[in-house]
């Protein structure tokens, strides 16, 4: 939680204003009380410097102190006693007429030289202006999001290192959906959502939704979980930032025992949380909700059932985050699912804009009819809704402009070995950061004052 200091934006805005402005004559008194206390030597080094200043200073004759009149003696003495020995005078600097200047030029420099002894040291930090420069949105963001943390998200998620959930100690071996919604021990990630959102997050913009998923064994329910940022201007227009955290294995294990899921999708769920800790102290033009989705391994049951359910929403467009830390030959490239609606294309380009005026350093994939169709985009695409999926380079595709590689994918897809250890934290860490910034940009993220 890396804030700019308040008090220290304060105290310099007010420094500096000072120097600008004319003191008034409580910061005449409080200077003089410094004044006495600094060396000698410093507060004649501040008062030449600032004889220039303070000779216009039409306030002087507010402090009579016997100080004063003594060093204004002293000087007219010394200046009288200068122009006497050897009766010359100071010509104008520039002024190359020295003879002319010794009949024009009295002595009478020496008055304004009463001023000096006030104005010297600045005054003490006063309330401050309420001029607090507004932050961009990006930088603000970049001020909160944090690499270690994003990666003690995916260490926590996955059963990496244990977590405290209502005060006992636990580690979450799966988010198998079936696992999370049934009260095993091993898989408390639901529980764990909440609470961590909880931390960031007012409980009235944290809506939990369940919904009813009817298999060949019967009806389970399971839940959504939807953070939303009300918008300021357009509040009816939503933008949505998503990305599913639930897990399995499939080729190998029992997905309610082990699924650790680090990449699949430890990866897109940690972006969201680092956006959450940035969100909560923003505003948005638009509407702007984080919906963690589950049942996204068994046919995106959960992206399934949130269309359903807000079937009225005014969504504009959709960002989904999923399964994006693997870059074996290191091109730093990714993969866009677009699909064909104009909208999400608008989405992807502006992605890939972001890149680039972010200068992130990466590339994408850029699929259309060949866009992979098991992931959240697809319930949305169902409904004409506009969304992309971000992800790896997890398809063969050689289409000019993208990766140079056919695909570059994950050798630990819906397997046991889906770990932290496995996960190239850099370059998820950035993929994220494209994510988020195009959110910004999506929802109209307005400058941070604080
Ligand atoms: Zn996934």
């Amino acid at each position: 939680m890396s804030n700019l200091p308040p008090k220290q934006v304060s105290a310099s805005i007010s420094h500096d204003h000072a120097l600008f402005t004319l003191p008034h004559q409580s910061h005449l008194s409080i200077n003089q009380k410094q004044a006495k206390t600094q060396a000698d030597s410093k507060a004649a080094g501040i008062i030449e410097s600032h004889k220039e200043k303070t000779m216009k200073n039409t306030n002087a004759k507010s402090t009579n102190l016997p100080l004063i009149l003594l060093i204004a003696s002293l000087a007219a003495v010394i200046l009288g006693g200068v122009y006497l020995v050897f009766n010359l005078h100071t010509p104008n600097q520039n002024n190359g007429s020295a003879s002319l200047a010794v009949e024009t030029a009295p002595p009478e420099p020496t008055v304004p030289v009463l001023a000096p002894v006030e104005p010297t040291a600045p005054p003490e930090p006063t309330p401050a202006p309420t001029a607090v420069p507004a932050v961009d949105p990006v930088d603000f963001v970049n001020s909160i999001i944090d690499p270690n943390q994003y990666r003690t998200w995916i260490s926590q998620l996955s059963g990496e290192e244990s977590v405290l959930i209502n005060g006992q100690e636990s580690k979450i071996d799966t988010r198998y959906s079936y696992a999370m919604f049934s009260g095993q021990n091993n898989a408390k990630a639901h529980e764990y959502m909440l609470q961590t959102i909880r931390q960031f997050i007012p409980e009235e913009q944290i809506t939990v939704e369940p919904y009813t998923y009817v298999d060949g064994m019967g009806a389970n329910t399971w839940y959504n979980i939807i953070v939303t940022f009300p918008g300021q201007t357009h509040p009816e227009q939503q933008v949505l930032f998503t990305a599913h955290y639930d897990s399995c294995v499939v080729f190998e294990g029992n997905p309610l025992e082990y699924a650790p899921g680090a990449n699949d999708n430890g990866t897109g769920v940690a972006t969201l949380l680092e956006a959450l800790r940035a969100f909560n102290q923003m505003k948005f033009g638009k509407t702007l909700k984080l919906v963690f989705f589950t049942g996204e391994e068994n046919f995106q049951q959960g992206s399934k059932a949130y269309v359903e359910q807000h079937a009225g929403d005014q969504i504009v467009g959709v960002i989904n985050m999923d399964m994006f830390g693997t870059d074996k030959d290191g091109d730093r490239c990714l993969e866009l699912y677009v699909g064909g609606l104009t909208g999400s294309q608008e989405l992807a380009n502006l992605f890939l804009n972001t890149i680039q005026k972010h200068q992130l350093n990466l590339k994408a994939d850029y699929l259309i009819s060949n866009a992979y169709d098991l992931a959240d985009q697809k319930s949305f695409w169902e409904k004409e809704i506009a969304a992309i999926t971000v992800m790896e380079n997890f398809l063969p595709d050689y289409s000019p402009g993208g990766c140079e590689t056919g695909m570059d994918r994950t050798d630990h897809w819906h397997l046991p070995g889906d770990k932290l250890e496995a996960v190239n934290l850099e370059y998820a860490f950035d993929i994220g950061r494209a994510g988020i910034y195009t959110v910004l940009e999506l929802a109209e993220a307005q400058p941070v004052t604080r």
